[in-house]
């Protein structure tokens, strides 16, 4: 019998291949925001590199400005793109509870949903 709702795995109701693409779906959302999670701690671990970067450009007397406005830009694009990310399961910001981002958390600060979710079943 062949199912109306088009291509998919045989045999799959409606429902069923709805609930896959909203789990897919959710997944990929989790991946999105573990990424900007990850950018914004490589931008973390590089402080030290900005620091002597600073530090050589001052010891030659040579100007700071825009690397300083470079290195703040990048900062802020990479914080503002984690904090505006929305949790998939309660659609609120996934890091951010009051103004600050918690950077270590691994899960939606609001409803607790994990960055990598264990597959049902391996548990
Ligand atoms: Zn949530």
């Amino acid at each position: 019998m062949a199912t109306p709702s088009g291509p998919g795995k045989p045999g799959e109701s409606l429902r069923d291949k709805a609930a896959r693409k909203s789990g897919l779906a959710r997944v990929r959302a989790l991946k999105r925001i573990e990424r900007a999670r990850t950018r914004l701690l490589v931008c973390f671990w590089t402080l030290p590199v900005y620091i002597t970067g600073v530090w050589l450009l001052l010891e030659e007397r040579r100007e700071i400005d825009v690397f300083m406005l470079v290195y703040i830009a990048i900062w802020s694009g990479f914080a503002l793109d984690m904090a505006r990310r929305n949790c998939p399961g309660c659609g609120r910001q996934f890091f951010v509870r009051n103004i600050l981002i918690n950077l270590m958390i691994r899960k939606c600060v609001h409803c607790g949903i994990p960055l990598r979710e264990v597959p049902s079943g391996i548990e």
